[in-house]
């Protein structure tokens, strides 16, 4: 009874947080359509990280802007989501085949609203229903399957991440697109990683940012992808997504937005 007692009350307030949240216009969710006073931090937010990662500019997600406080989206999601509202990938993905690597709940929901032909999830450890166990160094797809594969920070938790994009390359139709958004840090030249002394869940999250992560990308990490055989544009957010204010939004300016292209030899 006394569990449930504070159970009860630790919900009241999360929700009573919530309302008051809800009534302020500053910040909005492109998901949910809600506004409110502030998106929810990850993890204590950026000043939580280390001085290491910090040094060296580390990009990716917006740890003070994290969560929608209502739909729980996070910034990654909504990053992209604008993304593709500008470029008018919803349009595109009508009657496609898609990969969609450890799918984001509401970036999924929006996809599959769009009927595509086909769209598989996959995840190397699914928990949820309708996402298949697959692993990205290995996809048990046949080659050019795939109109779209969508694989938003992962590479940086793959061991073998040349094999995964060679992977990614392989399903890809001539002509498709992959969205491969990882974090990397724009002030280290070569990417981190096979250090002996990097071996703790500590040191991990010190130096690659987070306990699972298994490298620091560094600018190599466009030179990587090119690698995989794919034609890759990267950009900025103030050149791709000038009219979308980050702060309202709650997404980070600094992440660039990249598009792999498998090019087609019959173009
Ligand atoms: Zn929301």
């Amino acid at each position: 009874m006394e569990y449930q007692a504070t159970q009860d009350r630790v919900g009241f307030m999360r929700r009573l947080r919530r309302g008051l949240n809800g009534l302020g216009r500053a910040r909005m969710c492109c998901v949910c359509g809600k506004t409110f006073f502030r998106f929810s931090k990850y993890r204590g937010g950026w000043k939580a990280f280390s001085a290491y990662l910090h040094n060296l500019k580390w990009t990716g997600s917006d740890f003070d802007n994290f969560w929608c406080p209502f739909c729980r989206s996070h910034d990654r999601e909504r990053h992209l989501m604008l993304y593709f509202d500008k470029m008018g990938f919803w349009e595109k993905m009508g009657g496609a085949d898609i990969l969609h690597f450890a799918p984001e709940k509401q970036l999924a929901k929006r996809i599959a609203s769009c009927r595509p032909a086909r769209y598989v999830k996959g995840d190397l450890v699914p928990s949820r229903e309708g996402v298949e166990k697959i692993d990205v160094s290995d996809i048990p797809y046949a080659a050019a399957s795939f109109d779209w594969v969508l694989c938003n920070h992962v590479l940086e938790h793959v061991p073998d991440d040349a094999r995964a994009l060679r992977e990614i390359f392989r399903v890809l139709k001539p002509g498709g697109r992959a969205v491969l958004q990882t974090p990397f840090a724009s002030g280290l030249e070569k990417t981190l990683e096979d250090t002996e002394e990097i071996n703790t869940d500590e040191k991990r999250a010190e130096f690659y940012g987070q306990e699972d992560h298994v490298r620091l990308y560094g600018r190599d990490l466009f030179d990587r992808i090119r690698a995989a055989g794919f034609a890759l544009e990267v950009k900025k957010h103030k050149e791709c997504l000038s009219s979308v204010d980050a702060v309202r939004f709650g997404v980070n300016p600094d992440e660039p937005l990249f598009l792999c292209v498998k090019p087609d030899p019959g173009v």
